[in-house]
């Protein structure tokens, strides 16, 4: 299955690629996890991304979109099935995932949009905690870790992301209206557009795709 996840940040496609990568066995790729990576290991092109980051705008398309060719020619991820989390988020990276995904012979399938509402939006990413070691999510205080500040999964440190406080969630929320919400558009317009309720619970979320998938 090769499919993006759409959606405003905090409609949980993190958590739902988590979710389906065990039941599709397919590859979860998130540029924001690339890209904290980066950053973590105070790479150059992690010391380039930082302002960004941090203050909630997007990183250039070129930065991105070459890191996902790069991801595409040395991988066999067109072959084996993938989910992009976080990328397209601009038009013009659309665009150019469509002439990447072209080049392979293997087009997108589904562009997968998760719909939710503003409350439950900041009240999922300002309780949002992340472990700094393997990326496992937790939630304060829907889905707290056993043992505070421990990730259960490798006990690493969690943390909470510079970026999920008021002030950058308002910016982020403008930067996706503006940029990312008119690509909905350019992927009902390719077929490829499954619409469904973020709000719901993400096990629930997860059953609905996996039924409209025939999975
Ligand atoms: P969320 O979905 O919670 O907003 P992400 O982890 O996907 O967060 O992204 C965090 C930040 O990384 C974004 O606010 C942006 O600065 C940068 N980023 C990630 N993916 C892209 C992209 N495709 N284009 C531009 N910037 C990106
Ligand atoms: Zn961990």
């Amino acid at each position: 299955m090769r499919l993006v996840l759409l959606g405003p940040p905090g409609a949980g496609k993190g958590t739902l690629a988590g979710l389906l990568k065990e039941k599709l066995g397919i590859a979860h790729i998130s540029t924001g996890d690339i890209l904290r990576e980066e950053m973590k290991n105070n790479t150059p092109l992690g010391r380039e991304v930082k302002k960004y980051i941090e203050t909630g705008e997007l990183v250039p398309d070129q930065v991105v979109t070459k890191l996902i060719d790069n991801k595409f020619t040395r991988n066999d991820l067109a072959d084996k099935g993938y989910m992009l989390d976080g990328f397209p988020r601009t038009e013009q990276q659309a665009k150019d995932l469509d002439k990447i995904l072209q080049k392979l012979g293997k087009p997108l399938e589904y562009a997968v949009y998760l719909e939710s509402s503003l409350p439950v939006i900041i009240k999922r990413l300002t309780g949002r905690r992340v472990c700094r070691n393997c990326g496992a999510l937790y939630h304060i205080p829907n889905k707290p870790p056993k043992r505070k500040g421990i990730c259960d999964e490798c006990g690493g440190e969690i943390y909470q992301r510079a970026d999920d406080n008021e002030e950058t969630i308002k910016t982020r929320m403008d930067v996706y209206m503006q940029s990312t919400e008119p690509i909905i558009a350019f992927y009902q317009a390719q077929g490829k557009l499954k619409k469904v309720d973020a709000d719901k619970d993400s096990r629930e979320v997860q059953r609905i795709l996996m039924k409209l998938f025939g999975a």
